[in-house]
């Protein structure tokens, strides 16, 4: 392989500096022996539509792409695949050789892959999923669950009209509560995810009363730092099934990793070892 065909894949967001991709796929290259190089690339809002004309000529085969672009990308892209139009973001760009672009959003997908991978006695059909918050993330986890049977999800966020512009795009399945009724909310859940931003380091507590919260349910948080939240060392001492949120981050890489280097990476203790390295 000449140096000019080695595939080259990134991340663009402001600011990336944080990002864990460019650790994860690194270590996957690394697993795997492929030439490849994954980068971290800061790049404006003003700038995304050129630096996406750039990088296929520099031999970029796609990149992910994170806060802030997530929607903002997706009118510089040809194709849009429909998980991606159903969510309203794309979190992953494929540079075809005919210089298309096509738009995936893989988020839902590393979602319910980490509670397959970790909770494989979960069924999502077999109850009401109680969904706490209705920001970006929420929107791919609401659109994964419908897709995995649900049969109803009980949606409540701190600013209620943000979950019913949720209900009013997946539709009646969709259930919009008010955030003071989150606890009550929970005594009805088969499954719960946490999707705010509370909870994670640096940010206010998740104050949701969990008397309510029934041994068996599965329960997961979307924030991983820290690992063991509050709410996921509450939920385990209750006799809950729970699952952290790092695993959505390393399943919602497969996909792309594969596109752009040609190997389907497994999702293993070793994965999650270097990415908390
Ligand atoms: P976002 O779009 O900014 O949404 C933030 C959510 O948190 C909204 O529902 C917001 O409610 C709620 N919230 C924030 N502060 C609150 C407060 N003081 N009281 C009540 N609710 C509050 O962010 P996002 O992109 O959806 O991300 C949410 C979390 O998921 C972050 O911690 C992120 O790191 C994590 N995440 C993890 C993964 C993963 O792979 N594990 C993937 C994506 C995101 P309002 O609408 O009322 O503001």
């Amino acid at each position: 392989m000449t140096l000019a065909s080695i595939p080259l894949a990134g991340v663009i967001g402001d600011p990336v500096a944080h990002s864990k991709s460019p650790v994860l796929h690194g270590h996957w290259l690394k697993t795997y022996g492929l030439a490849g190089h994954y980068v971290p690339l800061e790049v404006k809002a003003d700038d995304l539509g050129d630096v996406l004309k750039a990088m296929p000529k520099m031999g970029f085969v796609g990149c992910n792409v994170t806060i802030p672009h997530k929607e903002h990308v997706m009118q510089f892209v040809d194709q849009v695949t429909d998980r991606a139009t159903l969510i309203g973001a794309v979190n992953t760009l494929i540079f075809r050789p005919d210089g298309s672009i096509l738009g995936d959003n893989t988020d839902g997908y590393g979602f319910i892959e980490n509670l397959r991978q970790n909770a494989p006695d979960w069924d999502p059909k077999g109850g009401p999923a109680v969904v706490l918050g209705a920001g970006g993330a929420a929107r791919a986890i609401v659109s994964s669950l419908l897709d995995a049977g649900a049969p109803e999800i009980l949606l409540t966020n701190r600013t209620r009209a943000r979950s019913e512009n949720l209900r009013d795009d997946f539709g009646a399945r969709v259930k919009v509560a008010e955030w003071v009724q989150a606890g009550n909310l929970i005594e009805e859940a088969h499954t719960l995810v946490n999707t705010t931003s509370l909870g994670m380091a640096g940010k206010p507590d998740l104050r949701v009363p969990l008397d309510g919260l029934k041994s068996g349910t599965l329960v997961t948080d979307l924030v991983y730092n820290p690992l063991r939240t509050d709410l996921l060392e509450a939920a385990a001492a209750k006799g809950c099934v729970t699952v952290d949120g790092l695993g959505m981050l390393l399943h919602q890489a497969v996909p792309g990793f594969e596109r752009w280097f040609g190997h389907r990476p497994v999702v293993d203790l070793a994965t999650r070892r270097a990415v908390l390295a």
